[in-house]
């Protein structure tokens, strides 16, 4: 059997005789630890009756791990260099299936009625590109794709976004926009020396459990996350100044004293303390007058 590609020597090997490098543009920094990668396969809870969807293949370190595991594995990954690396790497493998595109660009939703009509459940995953990795995951959690679960690498800064509570410094829009849309938690903190080339910070695993039904009811839900990127627009004024500013662009007349009175809410509170449930009554109030 061949040795596994989440090695140094092994990755130098791949990409020595592939005549290649790595390119920061595109966010290549490959992982070394197969250890690691085995701790991602589990915390996905894979089977073998499921699909997966795999973001950013490299030399396919992870997707080896998973074409072990899984019934299928569907693998995008954007530079065209890699394709016939791939090709070679994973030739021992019939049920993976690599696709040469932007992940941003791809039609994922065709997936679920040609490919995975026949798994029992699709699970998203990736050693995700650091300069993409907010559009890529909130592309998979907006577009309500029927997927169980979402286990990515990040950023160990992003990963804390993700995951904070109100209160919190990190907490902001992404926080809620996760929280919203799934269970978000993390598994484990990845150090930077395991990655080649090695990036500047350490990164962390986040699981994200899909729910069945947002975390909240919103008459308006475009409505919903406009507010709420309005409230954070400046972290240091109160939510009365940054909805002031939002409505009066919109050229919205409200009385923004009532709506406080009515969602039964502080103005001169700022948006971090404000839970989820209190920017869903919020964009309920602005939906009812007609907003
Ligand atoms: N999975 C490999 C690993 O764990 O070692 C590689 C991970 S590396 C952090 C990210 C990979 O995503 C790179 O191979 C990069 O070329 C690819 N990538 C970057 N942007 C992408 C995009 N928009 N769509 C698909 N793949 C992308």
């Amino acid at each position: 059997m061949t040795k596994e590609i989440a090695t140094p020597s092994r990755t130098r090997e791949i990409m020595d005789k592939h005549h290649l490098s790595f390119k920061k543009s595109l966010g290549q920094n490959f992982m070394l630890d197969g250890n690691i990668l085995n701790k991602m396969v589990d915390a996905t809870e894979v089977t073998a009756e499921d699909g997966i969807i795999e973001v950013g293949a490299g030399i396919g370190a992870l997707t080896e791990k998973f074409a072990k595991r899984a019934k299928k594995v569907v693998a995008f990954e954007i530079d065209r260099r890699f394709i016939p690396v791939l090709a070679d790497t994973l030739s021992a493998y019939d049920n993976i299936d690599v696709r040469h595109q932007d992940i941003l660009q791809a039609d994922v939703q065709e997936l679920f009625t040609t490919t995975f009509n026949d798994v029992r459940h699709v699970i998203a995953v990736g050693n995700l590109p650091y300069y993409v990795t907010t559009p890529i995951l909130m592309g998979f959690l907006e577009q309500k794709l029927p997927i169980q679960s979402l286990t990515v690498m990040i950023q160990k800064e992003v990963g804390e976004r993700l995951a904070a509570f109100p209160g919190t410094k990190a907490y902001g829009s992404l926080s809620i926009a996760a929280q919203y849309y799934a269970e978000t938690e993390e598994i484990m903190t990845v150090p930077a020396t395991v990655f080649m080339p090695r990036p500047n910070v350490d990164s962390t695993i986040i699981r994200f459990r899909i729910r069945n039904q947002p975390a909240v009811h919103v008459e308006d839900e475009r409505l919903f996350f406009d507010l709420i990127r309005a409230a954070f627009a400046q972290r240091r004024k109160t939510l009365s100044n940054n909805l002031r500013h939002w409505l009066g662009q919109k050229e919205f007349e409200a009385d923004l004293q009532e709506v406080f009175h009515l969602a039964d809410m502080d103005g001169k509170r700022r948006a971090e303390t404000l839970t989820l449930a209190e920017f869903a009554v919020l964009a309920d109030v602005l939906s009812k007058k007609g907003l």
